[in-house]
């Protein structure tokens, strides 16, 4: 048994008394917490207690090589020794870096930009900025879709629940459902010369892993080319090799003409990007009309940058791939499981009946850590090292579970 006395010195004895601290300290946010964690090696990661885990969340594809990945930390100790921040009066190499490198991987033409933010809701508010300084006001947004908690994000996010108590919003969004030509047409033909920008994620993940079809992307980028408004793909979830491309978009050789991106991008570190394909779209915001002082500092883009070179050396966009396909295939072999949605290791099993919560709460308790984004779906969004063998763990006591609890329909 470990305690984080021991180990952390923060003056906790346990991870039960942590948690219980936690809810006094702490906003109540996030619910309770499901257990105090206090290291991660690999895909590996232990509690306050000892206990380990096998993390299939990864910091909710965040993680994207693991825990305390040696050429990361590497990367972030030697930045944070050597120039840790600056303000944005200055350049820093790491950060000019990274952009090149963004542009480079997204295939972004001449006069194609990047502006750096924190976080993936700080990319969309930049995005959401750059529909309102193209002139015009209407944004079509999807049902389903999810861009982040701020108020010009959440204005973008349809679910009731999360944004209707904070109205009012930010104007001119307008939601149809996902994969709905005819409701998307409609919705550019009623905005007329207002149209100013469609936003969507090439898969849904807050939704529960929920695919766009390639058939209504491809419409989304005709109209948006017709009526020049900008197609903005929020790559949040699904971008950095994550889908097994680099940019989910890729998979369908459809571009948007902006793209944002955060949770995998720094690996851990917090950082966000917001790519503007193209000369138009990447001088939209000029001096004086967007800014943040964190976006882009050395320490986010020195680890992002580690974490997009350990990507390629390591070929984790083709392990993506593999082990996704390999989860696909077993998972499918499981009675009550009736598809496996997603791509690479953005994957959503999809279950007969509504126990994902269930399944989640036990699997915590066997050393399995599964997320539940809707009662029908358990979420992999693991490190993009996760190994075949670890994979089967789960997949083996999983199998275990359904057999000893049948996904019949009906609450458990
Ligand atoms: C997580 C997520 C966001 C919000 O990112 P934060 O870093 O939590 O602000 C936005 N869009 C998508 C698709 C996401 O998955």
């Amino acid at each position: 048994m470990t305690d984080l006395n021991e180990h952390g010195g923060f003056g906790l004895d346990s991870g039960h008394v942590g948690v219980q601290r936690y809810s006094h300290a702490l906003m109540g946010t996030y619910g309770t917490p499901m257990r105090m964690l206090e290291r991660g090696e690999g895909s590996y990661v232990w509690d306050a207690d000892g206990n380990r885990y096998l993390d299939l969340l990864g910091g909710i594809a965040v993680n994207a090589l693991g825990h305390g990945h040696p050429a990361w930390v590497k990367a972030l100790t030697e930045q944070a020794g050597t120039l840790a921040h600056v303000s944005n009066f200055f350049a820093t190499a790491p950060q000019v870096a990274l952009a090149e490198r963004l542009l480079t991987l997204a295939h972004a033409p001449s006069g194609s930009r990047v502006f750096f933010s924190n976080s993936g809701a700080e990319a969309n508010e930049a995005a959401f900025k750059m529909t309102r300084k193209t002139g015009k006001g209407t944004v079509i947004a999807l049902e389903g879709g999810f861009h982040g908690r701020t108020m010009g994000a959440l204005a973008m996010t349809h679910k009731p629940a999360i944004r209707e108590q904070f109205e009012p919003m930010p104007g001119g969004v307008v939601f149809i459902p996902a994969n709905d030509a005819e409701a998307l047409q409609a919705a550019v033909a009623e905005a007329g010369d207002d149209l100013a920008g469609l936003i969507m994620e090439p898969i849904q993940g807050e939704a529960g892993i929920q695919p766009l079809t390639h058939e209504f992307l491809a419409e989304a980028r005709a109209l948006a080319t017709r009526h020049d408004a900008l197609l903005i793909f929020d790559e949040v979830q699904t971008g950095v090799a994550r889908t097994g491309a680099w940019f989910a978009h890729q998979l369908h050789g459809i571009q948007p003409d902006v793209m944002t991106l955060a949770k995998g991008l720094g690996g851990g570190f917090p950082i966000g990007a917001v790519v503007a394909f193209g000369e138009r779209a990447g001088t939209l915001l000029g001096k004086g009309e967007h800014g943040t002082t964190f976006g882009g500092n050395p320490m986010g883009a020195a680890t992002a940058l580690a974490t997009l070179q350990a990507i390629e050396d390591e070929s984790l966009i083709a392990n993506a791939k593999a082990v996704g396909e390999h989860i696909r295939g077993r998972a499918l072999e499981i009675p009550g499981v009736l598809e496996v949605r997603g791509e690479g290791l953005l994957l959503g099993i999809g279950l007969a009946a509504p126990h994902s919560a269930a399944i989640a709460a036990a699997a915590v308790d066997a050393g399995f850590i599964v997320n539940p984004p809707s009662p029908d779906t358990v979420r992999l969004v693991p490190a993009l090292t996760l190994t075949t063998a670890e994979a089967d763990s789960f997949l083996d006591w999983f199998a275990s579970y359904v057999a000893a609890n049948p996904l019949t329909d009906g609450e458990q």
